[in-house]
């Protein structure tokens, strides 16, 4: 039990309370400058928590978010220009508009990826900034009046308020079950699908919230400057400073679009006081020095001394100790999975051609074949990843051949990768929960994940980054991801390649208790035959994506097909 738990804590409680005390008591130091600029302190704050959400933890990297704070600029300007709304009521629908923004761009633009995703946002930024540059109803270019506002406790107390729901935001992102299902798109989005992470919906949310911040604080600076024109609502070097502001603090942390915004704000206006026009030259060297000095920024630094660590995600309250789950109900009568008649044609190219077959249950099905045979991507059909140009893939009785990975992987199908594809800086308990949550209530999530931790003989190292394994436990680390879906029909590609003889017993040993785990029928892809052959019920043999020949072990690896397309000689 982490007994030390709560004095470590009190340095970041009582950060956190002095933090608080000076938010409340600035109006106290008067109503002018220094207000002004813990306004404008905390109105980047929220930016740079808002940019984070999205860049920072699903690791999709915007250079365009300054859209949402001029959308929510000019929601909030033409609302209190033509209508009677009062000032707050128009800022909190400047965010309902900026998330309903979010949710529309959101499945569009999070359809790319890497640096096409960030040129995407920053063109939907300069699309944006040309379109209120010439609509009139918006004052085109000259941009629109507010009434005057002249209420600045008011508004910073406001700006507090948002920075402290953008503070709590995040900290709901570092520490619950939808956090971690965030950071796994940042690590590897196709390996979340196959743990059940409904990968675009958990974006989109993403999107929408970090869309709704900067809106509102768009609403918030309109309202304050009395004034909104396009080239300070869509400013491109906002966005450029709320990333400066972030890498340096420590990117998807929970404490360094905090630290980093505060710093190098307090920095950057003594700097700008000497040398005027220089704050993004400032702001160029951080980002250089930071990122190449230390990567995590002041928040990693803080990590190596222990400080300011994100703690494990539902960590175990206890000696690491579950139950077996309650055995779930019995797979329906017939076969567990079914191909019919599957063929995928990439550009060019044929990979699978007319496939049949049929997994019953209790089989262990091996699938050997050359490389380029077509079984990577027999796995990949039979678990979404790739759409079939023909047939169908029934799974327990029902036809799956349309329906997303995530779905098909929490309704029992499973699959590891020929190289593991852990979730590297998230621990080896968060690798398995983030399998084990979906579709259980927490407390028997927890438990599960426990279960298979120690029935794996992984329990000791459950608070480890997966990256910190050796590499026949990263392999057991996936085979206890893949167990903690509570799978059914388990299907396992090239598990045992690379693998000494030592570490392949291992691998066996565990594909042999796979029953044990409630698991129905099992697919092996294995080019190391000697390893499987007396693990496999059946084999089938694919050739050019065709199967050519399949029935007992012994009598496929007779068959002089066999050995004349794959094997070179008989075993
Ligand atoms: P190995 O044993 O080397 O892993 P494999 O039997 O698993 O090979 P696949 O990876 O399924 O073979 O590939 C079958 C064929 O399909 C290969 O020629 C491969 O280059 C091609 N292929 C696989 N995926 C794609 C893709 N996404 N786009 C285009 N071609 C692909």
């Amino acid at each position: 039990m982490d007994t030390k738990a709560p004095a470590r804590r009190l340095p970041a409680l009582l950060g956190g309370a002095v933090i608080l005390a000076l938010m409340a008591a600035m109006p106290l130091l008067g109503t002018g400058y220094i207000l002004q600029l813990a306004t404008d302190t905390l109105t980047a704050i929220v930016l740079a928590y808002g940019w984070n959400l999205i860049s920072g933890f699903t690791g999709y990297l915007s250079f365009g978010q300054v859209s949402f704070y001029g959308i929510g600029a000019y929601t909030t300007a033409l609302l209190v220009i033509h209508t009677a709304v009062p000032w707050y009521l128009a800022v909190l629908v400047s965010g309902v508009v900026g998330a309903l923004a979010g949710l529309i761009l959101g499945p569009i633009m999070l359809r790319l990826r890497g640096i096409l995703f960030a040129l995407g946002m920053l063109g939907l930024a300069r699309i944006l900034s040309v379109v209120f540059n010439i609509w009139g109803f918006a004052g085109a270019s000259l941009g629109l009046s507010l009434p005057s506002a002249l209420m600045p406790v008011p508004i910073y107390y406001a700006t507090c308020l948002l920075a402290l729901a953008a503070f709590g935001i995040t900290a709901f992102f570092t520490h619950s079950g939808f956090g971690l299902d965030a950071m796994s798109l940042n690590e590897d989005e196709e390996a979340a699908a196959a743990l059940g992470v409904p990968a675009t919906r958990v974006k989109v949310i993403a999107f929408m919230l970090s869309a709704a911040l900067p809106a509102i604080a768009g609403g918030l600076v309109a309202w304050n400057r009395s004034y909104m024109d396009p080239s300070s609502a869509f400013n491109p070097s906002l966005d450029l400073q709320v990333v400066v502001f972030v890498l340096f603090g420590g990117i998807g942390t929970l404490w360094g679009p905090f630290l980093g915004t505060l710093i190098l704000m307090l920095a950057g206006e003594q700097f700008g006081v000497s040398f005027p026009n220089l704050q993004l030259a400032l702001y160029g060297v951080v980002v250089v020095a930071t990122v190449l000095a230390f990567p995590g920024g002041l928040n990693g630094i803080a990590n190596r001394f222990g400080w300011l660590r994100r703690p494990v995600v539902r960590a175990p309250r206890g000696e690491i100790r579950g139950a077996p789950p309650p055995a779930g109900a019995a797979p329906p009568p017939g076969a567990l999975l079914e191909l019919r008649d599957i063929t995928v044609r990439f550009t060019g190219l044929t990979a699978l051609s007319g496939v049949s077959l049929t997994l019953s249950p209790g089989e262990t099905l091996c699938v050997i074949g050359a490389n380029g045979a077509g079984k990577t991507t027999l796995f990949n059909t039979i678990t979404g990843f790739v759409t079939p140009t023909a047939g169908q893939v029934v799974y327990l009785g029902q036809t799956i051949t349309a329906l997303p990975t995530f779905r098909r992987a929490r309704q029992g199908l499973a699959r590891s990768f020929q190289i593991p594809r852990l979730m590297p800086s998230l621990t080896v308990w968060e690798n398995v929960l983030l399998a084990s949550r979906h579709g259980r209530q927490a407390d028997r999530a927890e438990a599960h994940t426990a279960w298979v931790l120690e029935a794996l003989g992984l329990a000791p190292m459950w608070s480890l980054p997966a990256s910190r394994l050796s590499p026949g436990h990263q392999r057991q680390l996936e085979f206890a991801r893949v167990l903690g879906l509570q799978p059914t029909v388990v299907l396992l590609d090239e598990v045992m390649a690379g693998m000494t003889a030592e570490e392949r017993e291992t691998v066996r040993a565990v594909v042999r208790r796979l029953p044990e785990f409630g698991v129905a029928g099992t697919i092996l892809v294995e080019h190391v035959i000697a390893a499987v052959v007396d693990l496999c019920d059946r084999m089938v043999v694919l050739d050019f994506g065709r199967i050519i020949a399949e029935g007992p072990p012994r009598e496929v690896l007779a068959n002089p097909d066999v050995v004349k397309a794959y094997l070179g000689e008989a075993l």
